[in-house]
């Protein structure tokens, strides 16, 4: 029998079920973030580190020398009409193999694309971002912009990430440099073959026209994509509203998760976000038999 725990009212579980570590963008570890979670309350935590899933067996360590339960987690990086999209994998197999060739295959090119962003930005005169990045980089196979953000606050260059980000690392700025993702047929692929469940990451954040944002969920249903998250640190009030209304509408599940990065970076902190309406149906109640 699975060890559950799930309370009667199973939107008000304070479950958080994304966020990074040292292994992909974040700046603590597996059991610096399990201690955290506990901390502030949260009863089911998932590890989701970017395209990858070395973190995992150590995360579920750390949530069972916590009291909590825990979802195996990923955030897979895809392309979808012309943008990056997330997908949160939960509940899957972390040691099936054709996931993690597929992640694998997903993370390679990072090393190349960082290099080109060094050199986007050595042009407007800033130098050594490639070495000052990786001095910042825990896992050499997932250098990221967050990365090179970092290393632009510490060099005095911007006061904060999220002014980097804005001034740097997005579309048109001196250092973003194109990058072709995953596809989201693979993605919701590798998660469902290895048992879990495929989310679509926190929907606001992606700059579609409403056209291309149906094509994004009906597409992701297609392929056998069953959850959206509603609940994240990356949306806002009337967000957590609209996204519960486009889960009812495709008929996907509820997920919340606070994207908990670094207690420096992050504005909302694991375990502390708003329950899920209770209209809607929990991912962790279909994945009832995936939790540990
Ligand atoms: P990458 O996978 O290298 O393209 O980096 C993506 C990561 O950058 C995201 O997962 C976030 O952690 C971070 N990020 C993206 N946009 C922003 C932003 N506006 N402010 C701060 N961090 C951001
Ligand atoms: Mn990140
Ligand atoms: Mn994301
Ligand atoms: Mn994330």
């Amino acid at each position: 029998m699975p060890n559950l725990t799930i309370p009667a009212v199973p939107s008000i579980l304070n479950a958080d079920l994304h966020c990074h570590s040292v292994v992909s963008d974040g700046t603590l570890t597996p059991e610096a973030l399990a201690e955290r979670a506990k901390t502030n309350g949260v009863e089911l935590w998932s590890l989701t580190d970017h395209d990858e899933v070395g973190g995992q067996h150590r995360a579920l360590a750390a949530a069972k020398a916590q009291g909590m339960q825990y979802l195996t987690g990923t955030e897979i990086s895809v392309s979808f009409a012309g943008e990056t999209v997330h997908i949160v994998g939960l509940g899957f197999d972390p040691d099936d193999t054709d996931m993690q060739q597929g992640l694998l295959a997903t993370r390679g090119g990072r090393g190349q694309r960082a290099q080109e962003m060094s050199d986007g930005l050595a042009k407007v005169g800033i130098k050594g971002a490639y070495e000052g990045a990786l001095k910042f980089v825990g896992n050499p196979e997932l250098i990221s912009r967050t990365h090179f953000a970092r290393f632009l606050v510490e060099s005095g260059v911007c006061s904060e990430t999220h002014e980097v980000f804005r001034k740097y690392l997005t579309e048109g700025k001196p250092g973003y440099v194109p990058h072709r993702w995953a596809s989201l047929r693979d993605a919701v692929n590798w998660i469902t073959n290895a048992k879990g469940m495929a989310i679509i990451a926190h929907p606001a954040r992606y700059r579609f026209t409403p056209n291309e944002e149906y094509a994004l969920f009906s597409e992701f249903k297609a392929h056998g994509g069953r959850g959206v998250e509603v609940v994240t640190g990356s949306h806002s009030a009337s967000e957590y509203v609209k996204y519960a209304e486009t889960a009812k509408e495709f008929g996907l599940a509820a997920s919340r998760g606070s994207d908990f990065h670094s207690p420096e970076e992050s504005r909302t902190d694991l375990g502390s976000l708003p329950f899920l309406p209770g209209s809607l149906t929990p991912v962790w109640e279909l994945l009832a038999d995936r939790i540990q």
